[in-house]
């Protein structure tokens, strides 16, 4: 199959390219993103592409970003370049586009958007977001209601996991990126049926 051989070209790289660590939770991300992928119906392939090439660029430095952005024309808004862990996932998408040859859109997408989210999130780009945060090699205080709300509605654990993000770059004085907080509000708004005023 065309995908297979897709995957044992990025498995083959992928030691060479992220540190051990990120290795292991890159194949823990894989693990729960195909889990999600079949627990919601999305193409369990494209699933698996798109969380071993998520932090392709994560061992970067931020010299090796800059540079692959401004040899790729790459647009980057401000807080994007300020923010040198958000940076990670354009440049892997442009990567996953480049070097692996994936012209499937989704996949991009889930790999560029899994910093930050945004508005109009496919469900392939919530499966990623939420996986990365739900990997089984993820310890942090609420991992477990995450996990377990995971296993019941995607919208609702993605809201749970934005809504985490933004309290801990609140609470930590990073830079916010508005995509999280469009993410965010879309999906509150969307879920909750919340009415604007009037
Ligand atoms: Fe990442
Ligand atoms: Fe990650």
């Amino acid at each position: 199959k065309m995908e297979k051989t897709l995957i044992a070209k990025i498995e083959d790289v992928l030691p060479d390219t992220i540190n051990p660590g990120r290795l292991k939770h890159t194949l823990g991300v894989v693990e729960a993103a195909k889990y999600l992928a079949q627990k919601y119906k999305e193409n369990i392939f494209d699933a698996e592409i798109a969380a071993l090439l998520h932090d392709f660029a994560k061992d970067y430095n931020e010299e090796q970003l800059r540079e692959y952005i401004g040899q790729h024309d790459i647009i980057v808004d401000n807080i994007l370049m300020k923010t040198y862990e958000l940076l990670h996932g354009k440049v892997g998408a442009s990567i996953a586009r480049i070097e692996f040859g994936i012209s499937n859109q989704d996949i991009l997408n889930a790999i560029e958007n899994h910093t930050t989210g945004r508005r109009g999130m496919s469900n392939l780009e919530k499966i990623i977001y939420l996986a990365d945060f739900i990997e089984k090699g993820r310890k942090y205080p609420g991992v477990e209601q995450l996990r377990k709300l995971a296993d019941e509605n995607l919208d609702e654990a993605v809201l749970m996991a934005l809504n985490n993000t933004i309290s801990y770059v609140i609470n930590t004085g990073k830079l916010l990126h508005p995509n999280t907080l469009y993410a965010r509000n879309e999906i509150l708004y969307e879920t909750k049926n919340i009415r604007g005023i009037g």
